[in-house]
């Protein structure tokens, strides 16, 4: 398919890879996750976190005070104090993660050293792993990109065959999963992250990786650089793209595809059924999805091919395109595609195109709505339980609910 793609730089309206944070500690509840940075990352994550913070957060900021900025107080014996009076009060943690943010970025504080210093310390206690959520490198999922790949040597290794499902899912979507690949066949399916952080699954020349989410492009490749197979697939968004994702592993563990159909047939078609009502809502209206969190190609994918959408504009924050390109393959010729973002020229594309719904971030979600645009938050998307036939009338749901509420809303 040829590619009309704008490459823009500019002003972005886009969270950093910190925010990662609030998903990956409800996964990983034996981990914590230390954010080396200023207030202004702990303000961050406490708005984005909500409510949860009051519930013994597994996630906090090593706050970087002025004589640290200026060089005068030796940041790693800091880094050593910090971590050792943490891991008194909370000795159930087993990893811990030093999260590099913009500030301890700019300063050149050497997070990769302090992990290596601090886990031989720890040893036989706690491993201290460090990655990037910085906005400097980061644009929200990002974060998990990173965390996972740094998780990676750790790995143990192991050449016999399995599957490994890598994305942080939602506990329920996972177990799901797990049954239908038990069902098709495949038995021997880890996941990564896994739920405890001591669990990491084993890798090796027999594992085939199947990515539950796009946006995992340095991980899938740590991944093959240890022998790892990545399996090439849509992403298991609607009841198209799972259905197709479940297959990709069907075939390459050699399952007869007349034993996947009758597995997955009976999904497809409750899924079609659930994405039906919404669909008549949907259908023939006008979608621009805004960058945010890479998961606009399938999310576009999913409201055109299955609910009947046209697409305006499909903003990605990053295009990776040997993880994408089964996505784009699916998405309709000619698709106007942005890759980055210049804030003030797209808000200018929105609003000559006048969409029916547009996703984007919460920061606009609310101004867009005041000049009478339609709007879904993109945030929920990686909060809510969406992947999986099962979910599809769901996925769809969230998109149809602005547009009904929009239209109760109506006094004309
Ligand atoms: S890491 Fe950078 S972008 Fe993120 S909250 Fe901290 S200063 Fe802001």
């Amino acid at each position: 398919m040829r590619l009309e793609i704008i490459k823009e730089n500019g002003q972005r309206e886009v969270f950093c890879g910190l925010t990662s944070i609030v998903w990956l500690h409800r996964r990983m509840p034996d981990a914590f996750f230390l954010v080396v940075g200023s207030r202004t990352c702990a303000h961050l994550i406490q708005s984005a976190a909500g409510v949860m913070i009051f519930a013994e957060p597994r996630f906090g900021t090593a706050i970087l005070g002025e004589r640290d900025l200026a060089g005068l107080a030796d940041a790693n014996e800091e880094l050593d104090r910090v971590v050792t009076d943490l891991l008194v009060r909370r000795p159930e943690i087993r990893t811990l993660f030093l999260v590099g943010s913009c500030p301890s970025e700019v300063i050149k504080l050497d997070l990769a050293k302090a992990a290596e210093r601090l886990s031989t310390r720890l040893q036989g206690q706690v491993r201290v792993v460090n990655y990037s959520g910085s906005g400097i490198e980061t644009t929200f999922t990002q974060g998990e990109d990173n965390a996972l790949t740094a998780l990676v040597p750790f790995l143990p290794r192991n050449d016999e065959s399995q599957l490994l499902l890598v994305g942080t899912l939602a506990d329920g979507v996972e177990e799901r999963f797990l049954t239908l690949f038990e069902r098709l066949g495949i038995s021997n399916v880890a996941s990564f992250p896994p739920r405890r952080s001591t669990e990491l699954p084993s890798l090796g020349k027999g594992t085939k990786v199947l990515l539950a989410q796009p946006f995992l492009g340095s991980t899938a490749r740590a991944l093959q650089s240890r022998g790892a197979q990545l399996l090439s697939s849509p992403y298991p968004l609607g009841v198209e793209g799972s259905s197709r994702w479940f297959e990709a592993a069907a075939t390459a563990f050699g399952i007869d595809p007349a034993h996947t159909a009758s597995v997955l047939d009976p999904l497809v078609e409750r899924g079609r059924a659930a994405v039906a009502p919404h669909r008549r809502e949907l259908e023939g209206k006008r979608l621009f999805l805004l960058p945010d969190s890479q998961m606009e190609l399938p999310l576009g994918r999913f409201l055109h091919r299955e609910c009947g959408m046209e697409l305006v504009e499909v903003g990605t924050p990053y295009l990776d395109r040997a993880l994408q390109q089964p996505e784009l393959d699916l998405l309709p010729a000619g698709l106007q595609l942005s890759e980055g973002q210049h804030l003030e020229k797209q808000l200018d594309r929105v609003r000559a195109a006048k969409p029916d719904l547009v996703v984007c971030g919460m920061g606009l979600a609310n101004p867009l709505e005041a000049e009478g645009f339609a709007t879904k938050w993109s945030i929920e998307l990686v909060f809510s339980p969406i992947h999986g036939c099962d979910q599809a009338g769901d996925l769809a749901e969230l998109f149809a609910r602005p547009l009904r509420r929009r239209a109760m809303l109506a006094f004309n």
